[in-house]
């Protein structure tokens, strides 16, 4: 997949803004001494953005519009240091609603739909992007945020909501509660639509077999809008990708090189029309892949895998790239396993130590012979036997957002 002619006059136009502005991007680039891109290559060529770049813009160095016409601001979670801010116009929050609405349409969601809306208002841009994809379609929205399971099962059932908007870990939550209550024939979900985590084939499964939905994923990120940039379709899982609005590529992570279509790799985004905070080749530190070919459903979108991990999730044990998706994979094969991991890692008496805390999915699992098959097969996929660990099912801790499962107790 190459840039087009038309998407690279676009990113020609935000480059110009943003050095007309004089933003923290558009001194950079001027600096570089770059103008304009003429082809595919030129563009190939241009300095990435990385998340570190954008906080030190802090507090609104990425500002690119004039601020009469900046409406919004949102932020991103800042796990380590200061948090990033981005500015938004008018017409950037109407694209997103485009975006999102288009998302929900792909997934098969009508203006019929009542949708459950338990991702976070506020700063960050995830419960207000699922709500104004939601306005714009003409659905109704029930905007619960997070948290308070009770309450949200009973809105649940009064207002029998269609769809539900979630993280994985607070969708099984979610499912595993109704299902322990019992309370399924009550509930009138058809659809989730699932985002913000890397999430593998069995909790899936699980969150399926419980409830009896189809389930969407959705991408996006708060630098590049939010929530909504991309989504699945019903006749794939792979997501397809909005790229009227943003280009994808996929980079080696270690070289910074474009990789072919299908190879696994980096996803780096350029926004094409943002005016508030437009970013130019923007390293996510997500890995996935993009998928060649048609999609059977006929929109001509590009697809991208679904998301395998963060190119920072890797961990380095004995030696040997891991990453927590290997482990996954191989618990979803084991029968008798659950979804639910963890791993821990210490280091003694100078070895590494990979401890592997795996879910039984009842009380008739023989724990003894399930450990045994998943420390083989683990051996098989990453070269090296963790200590398996067979627990009872709901005793590795559950999250309304995002869940724990690699504890690197080496560095503590
Ligand atoms: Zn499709």
């Amino acid at each position: 997949m190459k840039i087009s002619e038309k998407q690279l006059a676009q990113v020609n136009d935000r480059i110009k803004a943003l050095v007309t502005a004089g933003s923290f991007y558009g001194k950079k680039l001027e600096e570089a001494g770059i103008t304009s891109v003429a082809n595919a290559e030129e563009f190939e060529k241009l300095p990435f953005s990385e998340k570190a770049d954008l906080r030190d813009a802090y507090p609104l160095g990425l500002m690119t519009a004039p601020e009469e016409e900046i409406v919004r601001i949102h932020s991103s979670s800042g796990t380590t240091g200061l948090p990033v801010i981005i500015p938004y116009t008018a017409k950037d929050v109407d694209d997103w609603g485009e975006m999102f609405k288009r998302c929900y349409e792909t997934a098969g969601i009508t203006n019929q739909d009542r949708i459950h809306i338990t991702p976070g208002y506020g700063l960050w841009t995830a419960g207000i992007g699922f709500q104004n994809g939601c306005e714009k379609l003409g659905a109704m929205a029930i905007p619960m945020g997070p948290g308070n399971t009770e309450k949200q099962l009973q809105m649940m059932m009064d207002l029998k909501s269609t769809v539900l908007c979630s993280t994985s870990s607070y969708a099984l939550l979610l499912a595993e509660e109704i299902e322990r209550r019992g309370i399924r024939d009550k509930i009138h979900l058809k659809k989730g639509v699932i985002g913000s985590e890397r999430w593998g084939k069995a909790m899936r499964e699980r969150i399926q077999g419980i409830l009896g939905i189809e389930l969407y994923d959705i991408y996006g990120l708060t630098e590049i809008y939010g929530p909504g940039i991309g989504i699945n379709c019903p006749d794939s899982e792979y997501m397809h990708i909005w790229d009227d609005y943003v280009y994808l590529e996929i980079i080696d992570p270690q070289t910074g090189e474009n990789l072919p279509d299908g190879e696994w790799g980096e996803i780096v985004i350029t926004t094409l029309v943002k005016e508030g905070a437009p970013l130019i080749r923007y390293r996510t530190h997500d890995l996935s892949r993009i998928i060649p070919g048609e999609c059977a459903c006929g929109r001509t979108y590009p697809r991208i895998d679904i998301i395998k991990g963060r190119t920072d999730d890797m961990m380095k044990i004995k030696g040997v790239n891991v990453f927590p998706a290997q482990i996954e994979e191989v618990i979803a094969k084991c029968e008798g396993a659950s979804s639910e991991y963890q791993i821990r890692i210490s280091h003694f008496e100078g070895r590494d130590t990979m401890r592997l805390y795996v879910e039984a999915v009842d009380g008739s699992v023989d724990f003894e012979d399930l450990g045994k098959r998943i420390a083989r097969k683990t051996k098989a996929a990453i070269g090296f036997t963790p200590i398996v660990k067979i627990v009872e099912n709901g005793l590795l801790p559950r999250s309304e957002k995002k869940s724990k499962r690699v504890i690197d107790e080496r560095y503590q």
